[in-house]
């Protein structure tokens, strides 16, 4: 991939705005360009769009939408400001936070108004992670590839041009930084070259490029348990493109970790059930880290243990919270949720000692009943303690994706050094610097999709300006 400077333009055909990179930024920022009155050609490399966002779980967190408020959840723009700023300590871009808080609400009301995604509450995370109030929005399903397809419905019906099969190897831009188009490489070998009045970038973060994780992420990118389980089409391109264009990066050392991947399968455990009373035991049966301080730290907590592995024990009444999810049903299917009468059979089932299990699980429930204080600080005694017949699933830690890219304004332009905006360059989604501040643990929950889709709606609506003027 490269920058080709030239001031000649010789394309084989124009369109006024050119997105690269068919997830939920990309299609968001289509979707607000054509509701703008551009029109839009967005390029996907990918046969058929997957992405990170359908390997999510399709939650975005926003704040002051009619779906909060219908729910009679008190939130505004200021409370979720002061959310991130707790959370990342400060650290978190003060502009993008500023633009998420304020206009994540505005953006789910209307793909919810004008583009029926079916976004509903997940009213059980508000005191979870760093959100005070509950402010998950989620598909019924819970998953990305349901927010995914609703996406690309909703381009179809707006009458987005998305060409698959498109990898986007070199941009076109003058001496000056004006981006003149693009040249997209086939699978065949034959390319196109496509000119464009403004430019989208939504190619999503780095993760999958294991040199840049190794050179921003040292921590994570060099240790013996390195592991991504994000899109491998998130190499970094977008964000390499617009630093050779001279833009700023900020915060790349940002990244979402989880700890709760089962292995080997590569499925999500969902963590309401954490949330709620269960807890994760190593493989020698001891709990080793507050289950519920920080969702994507518990990713190293787990990488650090033997073997990388962290069981997830849990109950009947934990497992109904789940139950009927697809990937927890996926996982029953595939035989990964090991299921027993005692907890000594657990423990055999599992191969970790029973003494140890069984000592963890008096301890847990004299913690949630107040009588013992836990040696990581979580609070037990909001729920139940474990009961009856336990069920584990082996799970693992992984790096989701990166936090860390190009800065941009509030309109959602690529930023210089010196703070002033590139011509008509545009980023969004992971390629842009997100809301995370530094390292493991300023992730908000829900933070990737809620900047995909905010700094998405926002490119699009600035680049259909730009395209016009
Ligand atoms: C397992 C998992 C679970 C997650 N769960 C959540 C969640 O519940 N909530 C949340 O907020 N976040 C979650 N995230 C993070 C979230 O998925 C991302 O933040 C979000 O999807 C980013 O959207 P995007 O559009 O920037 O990137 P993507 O969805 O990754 O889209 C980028 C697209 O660009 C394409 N592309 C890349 N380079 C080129 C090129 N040169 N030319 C053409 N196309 C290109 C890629 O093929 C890809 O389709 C999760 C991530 C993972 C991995």
């Amino acid at each position: 991939m490269t920058v080709l400077r030239t001031a000649e333009r010789a394309f084989d055909f124009d369109v006024p705005v050119v997105i690269v990179g068919a997830g939920a930024a990309g299609l968001t920022a289509a979707l607000a360009a054509r509701d703008a009155g551009a029109e839009v050609l967005l390029l996907e490399r990918d046969a058929h769009p997957r992405g990170s966002t359908s390997m999510s779980q399709g939650y975005a967190c926003a704040a002051g939408t009619k779906i909060q408020r219908d729910k009679g959840i008190d939130d505004d723009p200021d409370k979720f400001y002061a959310d991130i700023m707790a959370r990342t300590k400060g650290t978190a871009d003060p502009l993008t936070a500023r633009t998420v808080a304020d206009q994540s609400g505005p953006t789910v009301d209307w793909l919810v108004e004008r583009h029926a995604i079916p976004f509903q509450m997940n009213i059980s995370w508000a005191g979870f992670f760093g959100h005070t109030v509950n402010r998950l929005h989620g598909v019924p399903t819970r998953t990305g590839e349901e927010l995914h397809g609703s996406l690309i419905r909703a381009a179809e019906d707006a009458g987005v041009t998305l060409v698959t099969g498109a990898h986007v190897d070199a941009i076109f831009a003058d001496a000056d930084g004006v981006v003149s188009g693009v040249r997209v490489r086939r699978k065949d070998g034959g390319e196109e070259r496509i000119g464009c009045k403004a430019l989208v970038l939504t190619t999503c973060g780095f993760g999958a490029n294991h040199d840049m994780v190794r050179d921003h992420i040292p921590s994570f990118g060099s240790a013996p348990y390195y592991r991504y389980f994000g899109h491998e089409g998130n190499e970094g391109e977008g964000i390499r493109f617009g630093v050779e264009l001279g833009g700023a990066i900020g915060c790349m050392d940002a990244y979402q970790g989880y700890g709760a991947l089962a292995e080997p399968y590569g499925i999500i455990v969902n963590y309401d059930m954490v949330m709620q009373g269960a807890i994760t035991v190593n493989v020698e049966g001891k709990r080793f880290s507050n289950e519920n301080a920080d969702i994507s730290g518990q990713a190293l907590n787990v990488l650090r243990q033997p073997d990388g592995i962290g069981w997830i024990v849990f109950d009947d009444a934990r497992r109904q919270i789940v139950a009927d999810l697809p990937e927890y049903r996926e996982l029953a299917a595939l035989g990964a949720v090991r299921s027993a009468e005692t907890a000594d059979a657990l423990a055999d089932l599992i191969k970790v000692p029973r003494e140890a299990l069984a000592r963890t699980l008096e301890e847990t429930a004299r913690m949630a009943a107040g009588e013992l204080a836990c040696p990581f600080g979580r609070d037990f005694t909001q729920h139940p303690p474990l009961s009856g017949p336990l069920h584990a699933i082996k799970t693992t830690g992984a790096l989701f994706h990166t936090q860390g890219g190009l800065k941009v304004d509030a309109g959602a332009r690529v930023l210089r050094e010196d703070g002033t905006p590139l011509p008509n360059l545009l980023a969004g989604g992971g390629t842009a610097c997100s809301i995370s501040g530094n390292g493991v643990d300023g992730y908000l929950p829900a933070a990737g999709l809620a900047t995909a889709i905010t700094l998405g709606r926002l490119a699009g609506t600035t680049a259909a300006d730009l395209a016009a003027a």
